[in-house]
């Protein structure tokens, strides 16, 4: 029986996006204030997730000491440093956060033992901003969005008895509310020339109209897409998955939704 066993670490670093074979205005086009010469600074959160086999003595994948031993060696070179200036992993790429996580795992893979595999490395550049590598030709890059919107569940199916038996107080014909956050996944080779799977300038610009959309509105009463079916979480998944989908194509991965911190949504394409 494989497990999964992921171990968090936390490592605080300056860093600056600049590519010399470029204009000043068109790296400030692309990497806006990460330009600036002197840097900025993150405090970066690193998930590791080995995989294998329960050890049958030990009753364990790795002891989580010995993964904090070698995880701790490499983040050295990292923590409380300028990831430009004082590393030499980013003299021909940016310390960006895929190319970060991409880095971390040719240095951590080599110190793993035997039989224990490298399964995901996860880089949170921000609280709403983070990285997924898993050793392939792609990485994802994720970002979370919020929007505070009204609804009511209601079923077009059903009589009014019944959606209240079903529903409860969510069937309150003048409706409630939630602040829904969700997670946008979007899966790609990392751009030599950027460092990045997308930008996040344009990742904004492309969620920045659904959010305008829906933000402090009314989703049954607004949304046509709500008038056939119930404003249930999942389906409000699907309306994100529809229309995020509409914009990138087959590099949209994963959609998690928190309808409230307590209830969460998922849909999405399997790890690559
Ligand atoms: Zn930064
Ligand atoms: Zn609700």
């Amino acid at each position: 029986m494989e497990v999964l066993t992921t171990k968090r670490f936390e490592f605080s670093s300056a860093h600056r996006y600049w590519n010399p074979e470029w204009s000043a205005e068109h790296n400030n086009q692309v990497f806006g204030k990460c330009t600036n010469p002197h840097g900025h600074g993150h405090n970066y959160v690193l998930e590791v997730t080995v995989a294998g086999e329960v050890d049958a003595v030990t009753g364990m994948v790795i002891n989580v000491v010995d993964l904090k031993q070698i995880v701790g060696r490499v983040l050295l070179d990292f923590d409380h440093k300028h990831l430009n200036e004082d590393t030499p992993y980013f003299r021909e790429r940016q310390p960006t956060t895929e190319n970060i996580v991409q880095v971390l795992w040719t240095l951590i893979l080599p110190g793993l033992p035997e039989g224990v595999r490298l399964h995901r490395l996860r880089l949170y550049e921000t609280a709403s901003i983070f990285a997924d590598f898993y050793g392939g030709a792609t990485a994802t890059f994720s970002r979370s969005y919020q929007f505070s919107a009204a609804h009511r569940l209601d079923s077009p199916q059903l009589s009014p008895q019944q959606n209240i038996d079903l529903y409860g107080k969510c069937n309150n014909p003048k409706g409630h509310g939630h602040d829904y956050r969700f997670e946008v996944t979007v899966e790609g080779p990392v751009d030599p020339a950027t460092g990045m799977v997308i930008n996040l300038v344009d990742l904004d610009a492309i969620v920045q109209p659904l959010l305008d959309e829906v933000d402090h509105t009314h989703l049954d009463r607004q949304q046509p897409f709500f008038r056939e079916r119930p404003s249930t979480a999942e389906n409000v998944v699907a309306f994100l998955w529809q229309r995020l989908y509409a914009s990138l194509g087959e590099r949209l991965r994963w959609i998690k939704l928190w309808e409230t911190p307590n209830n969460i949504f998922e849909f999405g394409v399997r790890e690559p």
